[in-house]
């Protein structure tokens, strides 16, 4: 296990659609395990693989907020099979648009289909905090971040901030 370096926008390999996983293998454990390692450092509660360059449809949460007791969770190929009509808004951040928090609307609730990390079907009721946290890490799966759903302005200002902070890095 180890931790990899996560992607920040501006970067065109998080724009691109992750590919379907065919067969959960060792191999997709290797890229869950680290995933796991790379959130639970950053810190964040969802990563998605895109975020560290492996564009495979593989998410990871855990949203339990507790150092002693993890519940880390994880999401192969998942698909939205049901969404509520009703709304909630949370403050989002991203671990991919760093120090970015904008607060966006999606659905309450949610049903997702999707394989385990033993490659199982699986079937997830999520609501509040779990749904909008599943839907933010699915959005990355088709290249989406959550600064799209903000106004144009709002959006090339974040993205203009982000690019400065990554010039400042490289001549540093
Ligand atoms: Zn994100």
């Amino acid at each position: 296990m180890s931790v990899k370096q996560i992607l920040t926008e501006p970067n065109k390999l998080l724009r691109q659609i992750s590919k379907p996983v065919e067969k959960v293998g060792d191999e997709e454990r290797v890229v869950m395990d680290d995933m796991l390692d790379t959130m639970y450092a950053a810190p964040g509660i969802g990563l998605a693989a895109i975020q560290i360059g492996v564009p495979k449809r593989i998410i990871v949460m855990d949203i339990s907020r507790e150092e002693d007791k993890k519940e880390p969770m994880y999401f192969v190929n998942p698909v939205i099979k049901n969404k509520n009509k009703d709304k909630s808004k949370y403050e989002e951040g991203c671990l991919s648009v760093p120090d970015q928090f904008a607060e966006i609307e999606r659905p309450n609730a949610c049903e997702v289909e999707y394989l385990d990390y033993y490659g199982k079907k699986q079937l997830l009721k999520a609501e509040g905090l779990l749904a909008t946290c599943i839907q933010h890490e699915m959005d990355h799966l088709e290249g989406i971040l959550f600064i799209d759903y903000l106004s144009k302005l709002k959006k090339s200002m974040i993205i203009k901030k982000l690019s400065k902070i990554k010039t400042k890095r490289i001549i540093v």
